[in-house]
């Protein structure tokens, strides 16, 4: 068990939490952020890295997973503590500003405050559904790849036709001792140039594709030894392999959130629209997990509510009626808090 200690916990790496690390930090407030991804940026980084976002103000066009890198440039300056590949189970409030945060790996961090990011809820592998195939999960069944090195010299099968199945095939290809991609049809939802590199190396007999589904396995001492996969005119072959990848994409889940005892409308934490405060006082929550009257689901919206949280958070903490408004072009209180501190003299100059 790990035991921290922050002055607020985000839970989401989303940009709304991201751009939240920021607003806290202007407000002299460090924070500890979760997700259950093992990468920042949430929908952008997950769902649509490459496409072009033209209504982030000041941006009038930047790549998705651009985007993200210019929220976490801006967040880094507050160093702030990632806890990535890490799920919030339980939120346990034990005074007026204490709260427990726990995730599914016994992490536990004593806050001040919360703030939940979470977007549509917790992303997770959309799993391959063969009964009773679970039981090789992460032996020689994975859903994500973080050791190359494990594939070396295997025969391996990756199922998926979009572009994560289509990248980890092509970079299995150069370790391991075969590659077969088993797609339910020829439509891929993958980059054309990976698409052709993979008919090429088919060609090449340097690796196969497959159309079909699995229906069936077979294991020997244990182990997971062979598929069966079903064509769509109804033919079944059987393949062996040593190792199974299954990049069918992700999918978000409420989960836990729904047992936080928080008041909700339709899945979504209901707020007030002057803190963004949940029916819990302490804990916040912004982006798209949030509702109130006239909720849109954008992340300018996100950005605009993870500063009103900040400032009624830092509130709470300094026991202040109203934190005045500090210009970060000319405070010299938030130039220290940023580490800028010469800028204003420069500029006066
Ligand atoms: P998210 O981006 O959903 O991030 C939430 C994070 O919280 C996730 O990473 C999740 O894993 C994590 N999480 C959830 N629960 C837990 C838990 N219990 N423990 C740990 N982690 C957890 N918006 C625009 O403004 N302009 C656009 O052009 C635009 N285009 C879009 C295109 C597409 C295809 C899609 C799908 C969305 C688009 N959006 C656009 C919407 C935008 O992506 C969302 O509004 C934005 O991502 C919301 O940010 P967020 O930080 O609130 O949540």
């Amino acid at each position: 068990m790990k035991t921290l200690t922050t002055d607020v916990a985000i839970i989401g790496a989303g940009p709304v939490g991201l751009f939240q690390i920021f607003e806290l930090g202007l407000q002299g407030l460090n924070t500890i952020v979760i997700d259950s991804l093992p990468e920042i940026g949430g929908q952008c980084s997950e769902l649509y890295p490459d496409k072009p976002i033209y209504d982030i103000p000041a941006l009038p066009n930047a790549k998705a997973s651009d985007v993200i890198d210019n929220l976490w440039q801006q967040a880094a300056i507050f160093d702030p503590t990632f806890l990535l590949a890490e799920r919030v189970e339980h939120i346990e409030k034990v005074s007026v500003d204490s709260f427990i945060v726990t995730t599914n790996k016994q992490t536990v961090i004593h806050c001040r405050a919360v703030i939940i990011a979470a977007g549509n809820g917790a992303f997770s592998p959309v799993k391959l559904k063969v009964p009773l195939i679970d039981k090789f999960e992460d032996q020689q069944l994975f859903y994500r790849i973080s050791n190359v090195e494990h594939f070396r010299d295997k025969n391996v099968v990756v199922l998926g036709g979009g572009d994560s199945a289509l990248d980890w095939g092509l970079t299995l290809q150069k370790v391991a001792k075969s590659v077969l991609l088993i797609h339910r049809s020829r439509n891929f939802k993958a980059a054309k140039s990976s698409v052709n590199k993979m008919v090429e190396l088919c060609e090449q007999l340097k690796m196969q594709f497959l159309c079909g589904q699995v229906s069936r396995f077979k294991e020997q001492d244990k182990k997971l030894t062979e598929l069966t996969i079903t064509s769509k005119d109804g033919v079944n072959r059987r393949v062996s392999l040593d190792e199974l990848v299954v990049l069918f994409g992700v999918s978000p889940k409420l989960g836990p959130i729904d047992n936080w005892q928080l008041e909700m409308h339709q899945h979504q934490i209901i707020v007030d629209t002057q803190s963004f405060q949940t029916s819990v006082s302490g804990i916040y929550a912004v982006g798209d997990i949030n509702y109130y009257p006239g909720k849109r689901k954008l992340i300018l919206s996100g950005f605009h509510e993870a500063a009103l949280a900040a400032f009624s958070i830092a509130e709470t903490v300094l026991d202040q009626d109203r934190i005045p408004t500090l210009y970060t072009t000319t405070s010299r209180v938030v130039h220290k808090r940023m580490g800028v501190e010469n800028s204003l003299e420069e500029m006066l100059n």
